[in-house]
Formats: structure tokens, C-alpha cells, sequence
């Protein structure tokens, strides 16, 4: 294997997350009934035309701004035809001569030299989405769900730039975040908003002349991703160490044998016959109209994570888990600002919160509980209100049933005692009852001091703020 070197570029499609489809205004939200979003235009009924969505170009101008690409003003779609069951059309708008954004790259680390590298961003343009074929194994029978159809999508392609599986799987998780952080896609793999077409070739270590590629298409997930690059490229050498030549296929990735299998070569590929769609009309961008989603263009992932770390004083690791998801980014900037405190916001949240997350195997985006609750915890534990004991019991109840943490600590009867003269008293009594251990902590022994404490928590039932008996007993003994 290492007399050779793999080389890798991705397609990656990512629906958009517009209301309404591309070209028509129909719903584009997920899991509606099969078939119940769906109008003349986007099952290209004769007679019918389309008309651009403009939340679609102010998204890929958006894209195409955060993955430092260059703008293309002005705009043509293109139309590329073929059949297939899940097109009604007989045709996908696209854009094949002028895509909306050139150039641009995206930042990975780099996994045989260490470091940062860059994924250089070939293209992005704009297409429209398919429909869905659901295939019935037992019956034979197969369905057709049309929702799908004139589903905005962006199409990134990269340069061949990625040399392994990690950095594939690198580059799409930096992009993951790009695209979540800039609120155009919410990218979930699961339901298909984000997918990749894998391209892969290999060629000796020595050489710089790219070797053939093969495709591997509608990857969508992380492991998929990272499984076929490893095997195709093992495949691959596998064919030229024993005298064979690598044909430019497509190949459809087995995700259950972990194998990629022939599907059409590129002599039997189609041809789409592209022409300028003569339904829309050319779209001319203003630079002033660039300039402003430019301006307005949210904090991106890279620079979120130096300001973490810059201000905050946030490990890198705990950063790069912050910002992996916006929910948990929403999370702790709440937090941060309500309790004062990022360091206790990133720790609840990097401790107790992931905890509970892996426990009950759920994901960021279905954290159920009103997001103050966690601030108002920190804020009543660092306030000595509640022991953290205490507080972790009630954020696994805000975490599991939403309660009112108030609420939660007065019915559980959680609140710690305030009563000055109380504690007071026993802490008086505990040093009175225990002279040896007085005189230990005089000579320095600091475990007789937190000997004492436990004397005083028992006799509290727990229900005192431990931090402050500490305290308390401290002045009181060098009284
Ligand atoms: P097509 O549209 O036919 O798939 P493209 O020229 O758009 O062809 O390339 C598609 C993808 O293939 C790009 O992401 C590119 O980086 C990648 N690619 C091109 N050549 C190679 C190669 N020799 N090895 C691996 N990937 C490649
Ligand atoms: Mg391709
Ligand atoms: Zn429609």
C-alpha cells in the first residue's frame, strides 16, 4: 500500500434550507406525507413555469462568501435532460457553464504532514433536487414519493486535494459546520440533506500524474465516507498489482459489505444533452448586492472557535465540541451571558450535559429542555443556594422532563440552609465536641479541617453549602 498514494474529491449536495422549493412554492419540510407537497411546476406539468426563489441565490452567495469563493454575476441556468422514474420533469435545472461561485477552499488537517492544509473549492452551483424511489423488497413493488422534486441544492466540488479517509471525513465535517453555521442547510446526513459522491484514484508514491478515478455516489454518512475511499483505493491497487488498468466508472457503494460494485463505465454514461434553459431568464448580480450578504455574514466556525479560546480561555478540545453543533453554540452562549461564567457554561456543558446526551444515545438538536434552565442552575449553585450535588440532580430533571429548576429545588426540598445563626451554632458545636481535631488543623493538618466539615454536614443533613461551612469554621477556630 505505501508504494502508492490515494487522491480523493468530493461532490457534496446539500439541500437548502428554503422554505419553499427552487422554482415553485411548494413546502420543503421533511417526513410531510408521501406526494402531498408537490404542484404542476415541480412535476413539470406542459404549460407551467418555473420562478427562482431568491432566498436560493442569497444562499449560495452566502456559501460561496464563507468558503472564500469568487461570485459570478452573472448567472445562467443550464438544462440537463435524462429519464428516470424519480424526475417527472425529464429534466433538472442546473447550472453547468456559469456555476454561481468559483475557486474558494476549505481549511482540514492535514493527515501525512501534520498541520493545516487546503481543500481547494473547485465549483458550487445550483440544481434542483429529484424525487425518492422507495423500493419494496418483498413485494418487488416500487414507489414513488415526488416531495423531494425542486428541493433547492447546492453542489460543492472539491479539487482533488483530499489524500485519506480522515481528511475526507474532515473536509466534510468543516463544511458540515460552514454550511449549519451560515444557516443555509441544516445538513443532516440521516435525512439526506447532505450527501457526497466520493471520487477516488490512486497512483505510485512517486508520481505526480493523477491515475484514473472512479465514482461512488449518494454517500451519506461519515462511516460510509471514510469506508469507501479506504476500500476502493485498496481495490484499486489491488487491480494494478495484479496487471489490470483502472476503468473511469461510477460505482454504487455496498454500505452492508463494506464493497463498492460496477455500475455504469464512462463510455456507457449519458449524455445530458445540456442546453440554456430557456424557461429563465439570465440573472445578473450587483456588486452592492454581494457586498451586503458579505457584511452580513454570520461568525463562521474558525473564528468562533480563536474567540473561545482567546476570551474565554476554552481548551481547544472543548471548543471543537462547543462548535460542532449550533445548538450546543446557542447553549453555552446563553449560558455564558446569563451566569457570567464561560468556563462553568463550557464545563456543565462538556460534563453533565454530554453525559446525559450519551447515556440516553441523543443528539444535540433534541435537547427538549427550555435552554435558561441550565443558566439559572449554575447561577443558584455558584449563589451557595444549592449544593452540586444538588444541581446536578435537577438538570437530569430539566434534561429529562423539563421541570422549572426553581420549582424542581422547592419541591424537592433542595434549597440549602441560609440561616446564619444555625450554622453558625453547629459549627461552634463541631469544634467544641472535637478538640484533637482542632489542634491537628492547627499544626497544619488540613484534613482535620474537612473532618470537621463532614461533622457539620451530617448534623446539617447534607443541607448546607459546604464551601461555606468551610469558611465559617476557619474564622471561627482562628477567632
Ligand atoms: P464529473 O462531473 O464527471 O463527475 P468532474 O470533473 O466534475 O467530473 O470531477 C468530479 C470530482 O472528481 C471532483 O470532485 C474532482 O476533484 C474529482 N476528481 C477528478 N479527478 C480525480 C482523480 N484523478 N482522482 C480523484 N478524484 C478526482
Ligand atoms: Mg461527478
Ligand atoms: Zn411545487
Amino acid at each position: 500500500m505505501s508504494n502508492y498514494k490515494t487522491v480523493c474529491g468530493l461532490e457534496v449536495h446539500a439541500e437548502l434550507a428554503t422554505k419553499t422549493k427552487v422554482f415553485c412554492s411548494c413546502s420543503t419540510s421533511f417526513g410531510a406525507p408521501p406526494n402531498s407537497q408537490v404542484c404542476e411546476v415541480c412535476t413539470g406539468m406542459p404549460g407551467t413555469l418555473p420562478v427562482l426563489n431568491e432566498r436560493v441565490l442569497e444562499f449560495a452567495v452566502r456559501t460561496g462568501l464563507a468558503l472564500n469563493c469568487k461570485i459570478t454575476l452573472n448567472n445562467r441556468f443550464d438544462r440537463k435532460n435524462y429519464f428516470y422514474p424519480d424526475l417527472p420533469k425529464a429534466y433538472q435545472i442546473s447550472q453547468l457553464y456559469l456555476p454561481i461561485c468559483t475557486g474558494g477552499f476549505v481549511e482540514i488537517e492535514d493527515s501525512v504532514n501534520g498541520g493545516k492544509k487546503r481543500v481547494r473549492i473547485h465549483e458550487i452551483h445550483i440544481e434542483e433536487d429529484a424525487g425518492k424511489l422507495i423500493h419494496n423488497d418483498e413485494t418487488g413493488e416500487t414507489l414513488i414519493n415526488y416531495n423531494r422534486c425542486g428541493v433547492p441544492l447546492l453542489e460543492i466540488v472539491s479539487e482533488p486535494d483530499i489524500a485519506t479517509a480522515d481528511e475526507a471525513s474532515d473536509y466534510v465535517s468543516r463544511l458540515r459546520e460552514i454550511l449549519r453555521f451560515c444557516g443555509v442547510s441544516d445538513c443532516k446526513m440521516q435525512e439526506g440533506s447532505l450527501r457526497a459522491d466520493v471520487n477516488v484514484s490512486v497512483m505510485p508514491a512517486d508520481s505526480d500524474v493523477l491515475g484514473t478515478r472512479t465514482e461512488m455516489k449518494n454517500l451519506s454518512s461519515f462511516r460510509a465516507i471514510r469506508a469507501s475511499v479506504d476500500a476502493e483505493a485498496k481495490r484499486q491497487i489491488s487491480v494494478i498489482e495484479s496487471g489490470g488498468r483502472i476503468i473511469q466508472e461510477t460505482r454504487r457503494w455496498d454500505e452492508a459489505q463494506g464493497v463498492s460494485v460496477s455500475m455504469r463505465s464512462k463510455e456507457e454514461a449519458q449524455d445530458y444533452r445540456y442546453f440554456p434553459e430557456p424557461d429563465l431568464p439570465p440573472i445578473t448580480l450587483s456588486q452592492g448586492y454581494v457586498d451586503e450578504i458579505k457584511a452580513k455574514l454570520p461568525e463562521l466556525p474558525k473564528e468562533k472557535k480563536a474567540r473561545y479560546m482567546r476570551d474565554f480561555g476554552l481548551s481547544e478540545y472543548d471548543t471543537s465540541i462547543i462548535c460542532s453543533s449550533l445548538d450546543f453554540v446557542r447553549l453555552f452562549e446563553l449560558t455564558a451571558g446569563l451566569t457570567g461564567s464561560p468556563k462553568d457554561s463550557a464545563n456543565w456543558i462538556m460534563g453533565e450535559l454530554m453525559r446525559l446526551l450519551n447515556e440516553n444515545q441523543l443528539a444535540p438538536e433534541d435537547m427538549g429542555f427550555r435552554r435558561e434552565s441550565l443558566a439559572e442552575i449554575i447561577n443558584l449553585l455558584n449563589g451557595g443556594k444549592i449544593s452540586r450535588d444538588s444541581a446536578k440532580a435537577v438538570f437530569e430533571a430539566v434534561f429529562k422532563d423539563n421541570v422549572d429548576p426553581a420549582e424542581y429545588i422547592r419541591e424537592n426540598n433542595l434549597e440549602l440552609l441560609s440561616d446564619g445563626t444555625l450554622l453558625r451554632e453547629t459549627a461552634l458545636g463541631a469544634i467544641g465536641a472535637n478538640p484533637k481535631a482542632v489542634s491537628e488543623y492547627l499544626s497544619g493538618k488540613q484534613q482535620a479541617l474537612n473532618y470537621l466539615v463532614g461533622q457539620c454536614m451530617r448534623m446539617l443533613k447534607g443541607k448546607a453549602s459546604a464551601p461555606e461551612i468551610t469558611k465559617l469554621l476557619k474564622e471561627l477556630i482562628d477567632e
